[in-house]
C-alpha cells in the first residue's frame, strides 16, 4: 500500500518556535516523499492539535504520522493515542524530537531549523518503513509478595492486605521488626519504639490476609509483572508453630549460652531461643551451630520439658512455591562496622561502642534493663558521641547517612534523662535536622546542658597526656569553630555508624534483577517521579534499601509501595510493548549466545525446536541480544536494521 504521511510541527508555544523557522519546516516537509500534508499548530499536544491529526487521518486517508515537537518520552503515548482513536495502528507513528534535541540546545537559529528539517527528514524515511505492531495482555494476580518484615515491609503489607488482597511475608530472621525493634525512643517525638512496632508486628501476626513466613528465604524467582512465580525456603525451626504455646520452658532450661545478635552481643541468649520477648512469631528456633544435640549429640533437654512436645529434632527445611502479580523489596540494612576504622578504637576499648549497641544498652528490654553502663559495671560520668561514623567518609561511605544528627541528639537527651550529672559531647561535622520537628527537638537538646563541638572526631585513643586524662577515653579532634585542636576526655564513647547496604544486597538484586546504584543501595527508576518503581515492571523497593532513611520516610515509602501494587493488581491487566526481540528460527544456530546475554533471563531454549524463543513478556527491548546474535537471526521490532538506516539516510540526504 502507497505510503501516506502526515507531518504535523509543533510551536510548543516559544519553545520550539522562538528558534526554529516553523513555516519553513512544514514546507520543507511537504515536498518529501510520501508526504501528503504537514501542518504545524502552537500545541500539537493539546485537544485542537489531536483533533487535527485525527480529522486528516480519517479525510486525508493517512497512514503514517510524524509529529515534530518534545521528546517521546513526554509525548509519545499521546500521539499513539491519537492514531490508535482514528483507527490507525499506534506503532506507524514516528517522533522527531526538535525541542530537547534541537531547539533548546543548539543556539543559533539557522542552523536550528537545519537540523530540525533533517530530523524530520529521517522521521518521514524511518515511519515509512514502520509495520503495524500488537500490543499484548495478560492478567494479574492479585497476590503480593513482600520480602523484608521490618517497619517498612510490615506497613506495606498491611495495607494490601487491608484493602482485601493476599499477601506472602517473607523475613530471614525468625521475628519480624526489623531494626526498629532493637531501638529504645525514636526521634523527634520520643516515642517508645516497641509500643509502636509491636502492635502492628501484632496485626501482621494474625491478619487473615497475610501469610507469614519467617526464617525463610526466596530461593527462586522467574514470571513477569502480573505473574511472577516464588520459591520460598522455609529453614527447619525444630519447633512445631502448630504446637508451641510460647511457653519459654525450653530457653530457660537449655544448657546453652551464646551472644544475642540481637543485643548486639551485649547479651545472651540460648541455643533454642527467640530473638526478643515480644517477637512475632513467638516460636523459638534451635540454632545448630551451638545446640549441643547438633554439635555433640546430646542434650534434648528441650524435648523433653517442652509440655507441648513441640520440639522436633527431626525438622527438615520446606518449600513453598506462591504465584504473585507484584513484589515488594523491603529487606532494610545493616550497620557499618568500625572496626576497620582503628582510629576509634573499637573492639580495642571497652567502652567504644556503637549506635546499635548503645540503643540496646538504653532500652528498658535491653541487656542491662535500660541502664547506660561501662563493662566494669560502674556508671559513666561523661560521654562522647561521635556523628558520621562510616558516613561522608571518602574511605568508607561518602553518602550522608541521614539519621545519625538526630539519633546522636535523642541519645543526648536519654543520657540527660538517665544520668543528669553526666557530660555530654556532640562532635558533629554540621547539623542536618531537616525533618518534621527535627529543628525543635535540636533546639531542646542544645537547652540540656550537652555540649556540641563542630569537628569529626578524628580519633580515639587511651593515651593520657595529662593526669585528669588517666583512665580516660581521649577524643580528638579540631574544632573547627575555634580553629584549634581539643582533647577531650570521657568514659564512653559513642559512635554513630553509617547505615549500609545489607551484605546479601548483591544476591537480592540478582534475584529480582534489580539494579544498584553506586553506593550499593538498590536503584529506583526515577529518583523523583518514580521513587519505589524500578526498572522491573512489578518490581518495587522500599525503606532504607533504595537508600538511608528515617522511620517516618521509610513508613511512607512501604505505604507508597503498597499503592503501586494494588493499582497494578486493580487494573487487573498488563499490557507489553511489542518493540521487542523476535528470533527467525530458520536462521538460528541453538549456539545460547542470546540466552547467556540477556539481562532480563527473557530468552529460553525449546528443546523440541532445537531454537531459542525469546519470553514476550520478560523481554524488556534492550537490544542485546540481536547485537550478540552471530547468526543475525534476531531482530527487534521497531528498531529493524530497515528502520535504522531509513533513519539516518534520512538525515544524511540533505
Ligand atoms: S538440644 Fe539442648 S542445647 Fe540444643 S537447643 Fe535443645 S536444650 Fe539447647
Ligand atoms: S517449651 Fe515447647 S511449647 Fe514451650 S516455648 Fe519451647 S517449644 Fe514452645
Amino acid at each position: 500500500m502507497e505510503n501516506r504521511i502526515g507531518v504535523y510541527i509543533c510551536h510548543c508555544g516559544t519553545n520550539i518556535a522562538g528558534k526554529l523557522d516553523i513555516q519553513e519546516l512544514a514546507s520543507f516537509a511537504s515536498k518529501l516523499e510520501g508526504v501528503v500534508v504537514a501542518r504545524e499548530y502552537k500545541y500539537m499536544c493539546s485537544d485542537p492539535g489531536q483533533e487535527m491529526i485525527k480529522k486528516d487521518i480519517k479525510e486525508l486517508g493517512l497512514n503514517r504520522i510524524v509529529v515534530a515537537a518534545c521528546s517521546p518520552q513526554m509525548h509519545e503515548q499521546t500521539f499513539r493515542r491519537v492514531l490508535n482513536e482514528a483507527g490507525l495502528n499506534p506503532y506507524l507513528f514516528q517522533m522527531a524530537n526538535v525541542r530537547e534535541q534541537d531547539s533548546w540546545v543548539t543556539g543559533d537559529s539557522k542552523l536550528a531549523t537545519q537540523k530540525a528539517a533533517r530530523l524530520i527528514a529521517a522521521a518521514v524515511r524511518r515511519v515509512s518503513n514502520h509495520e503495524p505492531l500488537q500490543i499484548k495482555t495478560f492478567g494479574v494476580n492479585p497476590a503480593a509478595l513482600v520480602v523484608g518484615g521490618g517497619i517498612t515491609g510490615i506497613e506495606a503489607a498491611l495495607r494490601i492486605a487491608d484493602s482485601g488482597r493476599r499477601v506472602y511475608l517473607v523475613e530471614k530472621e525468625p521475628s519480624i521488626g526489623g531494626h526498629m525493634a532493637q531501638f529504645d525512643k525514636t526521634f523527634p517525638t520520643l516515642d517508645c519504639a516497641a509500643c509502636i512496632l509491636t502492635p502492628k508486628m501484632s496485626s501482621v501476626g494474625v491478619h487473615p490476609n497475610i501469610e507469614l513466613l519467617t526464617y525463610s528465604e526466596v530461593e527462586e524467582f522467574s514470571g513477569f509483572a502480573g505473574n511472577f512465580k516464588v520459591k520460598i525456603k522455609k529453614k527447619a525451626r525444630y519447633v512445631d508453630p502448630e504446637k508451641c504455646t510460647s511457653c519459654g520452658l525450653c530457653q530457660e532450661k537449655c544448657p546453652v549460652k551464646v551472644s544475642s545478635e540481637f543485643d548486639c552481643g551485649l547479651g545472651m541468649r540460648k541455643a533454642i531461643y527467640t530473638p526478643f520477648p515480644q517477637a512475632v512469631p513467638n516460636i523459638p528456633v534451635i540454632d545448630t551451630e551451638n545446640c549441643l544435640f547438633f554439635t555433640k549429640g546430646v542434650c534434648k533437654v528441650c524435648q523433653k520439658v517442652c509440655p507441648a512436645d513441640a520440639v522436633k529434632f527431626d525438622d527438615k527445611d520446606e518449600f513453598v512455591e506462591v504465584d504473585v502479580g507484584a513484589v515488594i523489596v523491603s529487606t532494610g540494612f545493616d550497620v557499618f562496622d568500625p572496626s576497620v576504622a582503628a582510629q576509634y578504637g573499637y573492639r580495642r576499648y571497652d567502652n567504644v561502642v556503637t549506635s546499635l549497641e548503645f540503643e540496646r544498652m538504653c532500652n528498658a528490654s535491653g541487656p542491662t534493663g535500660g541502664k547506660i553502663l561501662l563493662k566494669s559495671g560502674d556508671t559513666p560520668k561523661s560521654l562522647a558521641i561521635l556523628h558520621c561514623i562510616g558516613s561522608r567518609d571518602e574511605n568508607y561511605h561518602e553518602y550522608c547517612s541521614r539519621i545519625c544528627c538526630m539519633q546522636s541528639m535523642k541519645f543526648a537527651h536519654l543520657v540527660r534523662e538517665k544520668l543528669p550529672n553526666a557530660k555530654v559531647y556532640e562532635f558533629y561535622i554540621d547539623l542536618r535536622a531537616f525533618g518534621k520537628g527535627y529543628e525543635e527537638f535540636y533546639k531542646r537538646v542544645l537547652n540540656e546542658d550537652v555540649i556540641f563541638i563542630r569537628g569529626k572526631g578524628a580519633e580515639v585513643t587511651n593515651f593520657a597526656e595529662t593526669p585528669e586524662e588517666e583512665g580516660k577515653l581521649i577524643v580528638r579532634c579540631e574544632d573547627t569553630l575555634l580553629g584549634s585542636v581539643l582533647r577531650v576526655p570521657v568514659d564512653m564513647v559513642v559512635l554513630s555508624v553509617a547505615l549500609e547496604p545489607r551484605r546479601d544486597s548483591n544476591k537480592v538484586a540478582k534475584t529480582f534483577l534489580l539494579s544498584r546504584s553506586k553506593d550499593g543501595f538498590f536503584l529506583e527508576r526515577h529518583p523523583k517521579l518514580a521513587p519505589v518503581s524500578t526498572t522491573n515492571d512489578g518490581i518495587y523497593i522500599a525503606g532504607v534499601c533504595q537508600g538511608p532513611k528515617d522511620i517516618p520516610d521509610s513508613v511512607a515509602q512501604g505505604g507508597a509501595a503498597a499503592a503501586e501494587v494494588l493499582s497494578l493488581i486493580d487494573r487487573g491487566k498488563v499490557t507489553t510493548e511489542p518493540e521487542i526481540a523476535v528470533i527467525d528460527e530458520k536462521r538460528c544456530s541453538a549456539c545460547f549466545v542470546c540466552i547467556r546475554a540477556c539481562p532480563f533471563n527473557a530468552i529460553k531454549f525449546d528443546e523440541d525446536k532445537n531454537v531459542a524463543v525469546v519470553q514476550e513478556a520478560l523481554c524488556k527491548a534492550c537490544g542485546v541480544c540481536v547485537a550478540a546474535c552471530p547468526s543475525g537471526a534476531i531482530k527487534q521490532q521497531g528498531f529493524t536494521d530497515g528502520q535504522i538506516y531509513a533513519e539516518m539516510e534520512g538525515i544524511l540526504a540533505i
